[in-house]
């Protein structure tokens, strides 16, 4: 039958259309790295303001130390004055046990903070580190789901202009047969034979349509099992 080998053309054109389209849909559009990258950063931004605030509660310690050791060499100077009465020293003494006693105090909570604040930009210098590795990912697979993406329009494009011209070269009640059966079969119309399996609904095709194709090559034959036209490749025959 005339027109039979546009159509194997027509259904092999149709079959990369499918597989392109579906290679762009399955592409990597990055979202799942985003985010990723999103969950990074919230981590890291909690981070950074914790170092913050051991930061200033650092500086604030570092201030009532300063305020607390003026004080003391105050003490210390005017105990060791001439002339003070054993009721003063007394009194000295006892708020210098105080200061003393307070100094002791902000040096430990220095001391903690200060190991806190290691510990804490340890932390962020690491999330720090990991957002702009995901960063980088994220760029990465952007660039390259955009450049996919544009090839396979491009291709497509092509392809499509291809299919125009065999649609149009092709015996239009053929290619409404096609047509009609692409509907009914999911986009695959016509199907390639390959070790003697239907391609499109993996079933092996019997003996006698074998030996009809094989006699009849030009002609249009139906699967036995899913109906979709069928071809066998000519260095196959
Ligand atoms: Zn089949």
């Amino acid at each position: 039958m005339q027109g039979f080998s546009e159509l194997v053309q027509l259904s092999l054109i149709d079959l990369q259309i499918r597989s392109i389209q579906n290679e762009i849909d399955s592409l990597d559009d990055g979202r799942a790295c985003k985010k990723e990258l999103e969950a990074i950063n919230q981590k890291l931004s909690i981070a950074l303001a914790k170092k913050k605030q051991v930061s200033s509660l650092l500086d604030d310690l570092k201030f009532k130390y300063e305020k607390a050791s003026s004080e003391k060499k105050k003490m210390e100077t005017q105990l060791f004055s001439q002339g003070v009465s054993p009721k003063t020293i007394s009194e000295i003494q006892a708020r210098l046990a105080s200061i003393n006693s307070h100094i002791d105090e902000v040096e430990t909570g220095q001391l903690e903070a200060m190991e806190a604040l290691e510990k804490i930009t340890v932390s962020c210098d690491k999330l720090q580190a990991m957002s702009d590795q995901k960063t980088q990912e994220l760029e990465t697979v952007t660039q390259k789901f955009k450049n996919m993406t544009v090839k396979g329009q491009i291709k497509l494009k092509e392809l499509g202009l291809e299919r125009e011209a065999i649609r149009k070269a092709t015996d239009p009640s053929l290619l409404s047969r096609y047509d009609r059966l692409a509907e009914q079969k999911m986009g695959l119309a016509m199907v390639e034979i390959t070790n003697n399996l239907c391609t499109g609904c993996q079933q092996p095709i019997s003996v006698t349509l074998c030996d009809s194709i094989k006699s009849e090559p030009e002609e249009i034959h139906y699967c036995n099992n899913c109906g979709r036209m069928v071809f066998i490749r000519r260095t196959q025959v």
